[in-house]
């Protein structure tokens, strides 16, 4: 069968659930990554053929994205921040807007001292995409970054590794820690923030196959990671150390609230792309 043939198929099959534009930059990712085509490619040898081998690929990669798998992790890679990560069920995938987040952290960090040693960490860090894209755009800057899940910390390692920067992971419960035991000029989180009560907004794709323990909180103690990270920036932030969140978009009220009570200076709500209230940040 000819690829452009197939391609019609494949686009064909997955309109009933996905639009056509997404479907198309299904088939082109997996073009990419799985036989080393480019669009470009097609377009100018429009007859190439698929073997009957890479059609049973095919076939399972279209099954899965049926199944409302996410392409990410049927590739177990994608991108942020211009940077390569591998993903996988143990790591949420990263969002576009925790690239916003991260481009305001840098641009910040431009405007502080030259040449002084910015520590940061990262709570809850995942797949590491906040840490190392940090780490990889913060001139002299020493990255240290925390998640409880092992699994979540292995797949972050080899992230770290396969861009090139040395952070310090560690493993830990952040709703025991009692303090860090060390100060930091930033510190960033993008923790679980959806509610319960919130579930049925959340898509099928991300409800069926991300891990839950990255997501969700209970309804009446929302902020419950927001809280305990705040406190613990209140001693282990350096005196004009800044605090950065990836917040719930309902919330962004409350979070200022308690980051005022919490006596935090230069509190500032942003929202991402889509309008939404989605990051704070404050001074210690
Ligand atoms: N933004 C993610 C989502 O839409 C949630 C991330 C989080 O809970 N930290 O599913």
């Amino acid at each position: 069968m000819k690829i452009r043939e197939y391609r019609s198929y494949f686009i064909q099959e997955l309109t009933p659930i996905f639009d056509e534009g997404e479907a198309e930059s299904f088939f082109y990712l997996i073009l990419e990554e799985k036989q080393q085509l480019k669009r470009i490619d097609l377009a100018l040898q429009p007859d190439l053929e698929l073997n009957e081998n890479e059609i049973v690929i095919w076939n399972s990669f279209l099954e899965q994205l049926k199944q409302e798998i996410p392409v990410q992790y049927l590739l177990g890679k994608t991108s942020f921040y211009g940077l390569d990560f591998e993903v996988n069920s143990n790591v949420l995938i990263p969002r576009p807007e925790t690239e916003e987040l991260v481009e305001w952290i840098i641009q910040n960090s431009k405007i502080s001292v030259e040449d002084k040693k910015i520590k940061i960490l990262d709570i809850g860090t995942g797949s590491g995409c906040i840490a190392i894209s940090l780490a990889k755009n913060i001139k002299n800057s020493k990255v240290f970054a925390i998640d409880i899940s092992h699994k979540a910390l292995a797949t972050a390692k080899k992230n770290a590794e396969n861009n090139k920067v040395e952070i310090t992971f560690l493993q830990e419960n952040i709703l025991v820690t009692t303090d860090l035991n060390q100060n930091f000029d930033i510190i960033v989180s993008n923790p679980p923030y959806v509610r319960n009560l919130e579930k049925q907004e959340v898509k099928k794709n991300v409800l069926d196959n991300e891990p839950h323990l990255a997501l969700f909180v209970e309804d009446n103690d929302a902020l419950i990671f927001y809280k305990k990270i705040t406190e613990l920036a209140k001693k282990n932030l350096t005196p004009s150390g800044e605090l950065f969140f990836e917040i719930n978009q309902y919330l962004g009220p409350e979070m200022i609230e308690m980051l005022e009570k919490m006596n935090f200076h230069n509190i500032e709500l942003r929202k991402d792309i889509y309008g939404n209230d989605r990051m704070t940040r404050g001074t210690r």
